[in-house]
């Protein structure tokens, strides 16, 4: 690229990325950042650039990425309905599957209405930006995913951010907040870095101390808490309930799209208020099929869910038994945290020469010095991998300088 004329300046952005990128991957083995993956239908495992691995930094919670009946129920939508839907949902590119995703999404969800979008980043940013805008301020965890502070920035209310899972810290910013307007409170009910639940009953109790409005992204607790894995209101044994939540389709549901859910006015509203509902292309069919049947198969085995729960306790166990640090998680998200970037990529390293793949998150995804690998438990582990992972786990820790001993 010619760094003159118009790209000048442009070269400064793309030379600290170059840079960057090259102190973390220095080696060809060192890469592991955006390396191709061929994960089996029916096993835990991937294909890592020639080399077979144990798969531990997958999304698919539920273990239903290969599953023929979702597999057959994307050919069927394709074979109807075609490749895409050509438009917005408001102009023909509505199709009856949207319609009966979404009644299924409200009967998951335990909601009057649901609607869903292209993607859950898409849901994030539509919902916030059709629920507030200037003069209204939401309050977010410190931890909310980027989608949540995206939304918040494009909506032009006030953003006020709260210590993470502090109920106490959020009643001292409510307290102090002026706004007149729309008051409302966004977190992640299961942090997707860190493992950890939102604490829900507090939560609540400083909403309605202060009439603000409760909004959970369930992305990383649909499928994976709450007994038969609703998510985190089941979790809390149905007693506490959220005003708004909003989910995906492509983490314990293997497919694309995301999802909010609520009181059968607000659902009226965002379809007219959303902008990413409103211009962007509406789900494609064979998504829209694949989400439909896996949402159908979680609530028809519920072993899945018990059977993510069982093994993540017994995996984090066996990795703090090791000496490996994995913070506050308590759910099938297992962060194993190492310190600085440039050693947890070591680390990441040698625990794929050991055979496992858990993938590094690093700055800014992470604070400073709490780089870390993202390990997750899914339905498709045996208890046979779950044993394999945390002996190459260990094994690896020996062999990192900054971790032996
Ligand atoms: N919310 C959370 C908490 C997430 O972790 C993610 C994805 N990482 C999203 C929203 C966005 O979902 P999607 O990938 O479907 O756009």
């Amino acid at each position: 690229m010619d760094p003159t004329g118009p790209w000048a300046a442009l070269e400064p952005k793309l030379a600290a990325t170059r840079k960057r990128v090259q102190e973390l991957e220095w080696e060809p083995q060192r890469r592991n950042s955006f390396v191709p993956y061929t994960v089996d239908r029916d096993s835990a495992h991937a294909d890592a650039g020639g080399q077979r691995c144990l798969m531990m930094s997958g999304y698919s919670y539920l273990g239903l990425g290969g599953d023929e009946r979702v597999i057959d129920a994307a050919r069927r939508a394709l074979s109807v309905y075609g490749t895409g839907c050509h438009g917005v949902r408001a102009l023909a590119g509505t199709i009856p599957l949207h319609e009966e995703l979404e009644e299924e999404v409200a009967r998951v969800a335990n909601r009057e209405a649901a609607m869903v979008f292209s993607s859950g980043y898409a849901a994030n940013v539509g919902t916030v930006g059709g629920l507030v805008g200037p003069g209204d301020t939401v309050f977010i965890d410190k931890y909310d995913h980027a989608s949540i502070v995206d939304g918040c920035r494009l909506s032009g209310a006030t953003v006020s951010r709260f210590r993470h899972n502090d109920p106490a810290h959020l009643d001292r910013r409510l307290a102090s907040s002026s706004t007149r307007g729309v008051r409302l409170v966004i977190v992640d009910s299961v942090y997707s870095m860190d493992g950890d639940i939102a604490p829900l009953p507090e939560l609540r109790r400083v909403c309605d101390a202060h009439n603000a409005l409760l909004m959970v992204d369930e992305a990383h607790a649909l499928g994976v808490i709450g007994a038969t894995g609703r998510g985190i209101e089941e979790h809390f044994d149905n007693a506490v309930p959220v005003d708004i939540k909003l989910g995906t389709l492509s983490k314990a549901i293997p497919s694309m799209g995301g999802w909010v859910a609520g009181h059968r006015d607000l659902i009226a509203h965002l379809r007219y208020a959303a902008r990413p509902f409103l211009f962007s292309a509406a789900l494609a069919p064979a998504s829209a099929a694949a989400g439909l049947e896996a949402l159908r198969i979680l609530q028809r085995e519920p072993e899945r869910v018990t059977h993510i729960q069982r093994e993540s306790e017994r995996l984090r166990a066996n990795l703090t038994t090791a000496g490996l640090r994995t913070g506050a998680s308590s759910t099938a998200v297992i962060p194993l945290i190492i310190g600085s970037d440039e050693a947890t990529y070591d680390y990441a390293t040698a625990c794929r020469r050991e055979g496992v793949i858990g993938l590094p998150v690093v700055t800014p995804a992470v604070p400073n010095n709490l780089a870390r690998l993202r390990v997750a438990v899914t339905a498709i582990h045996t208890k046979a991998d779950i044993d394999t992972a945390a002996e190459a786990f260990r094994a690896a820790a020996n062999t990192c300088p900054a971790l032996a001993g």
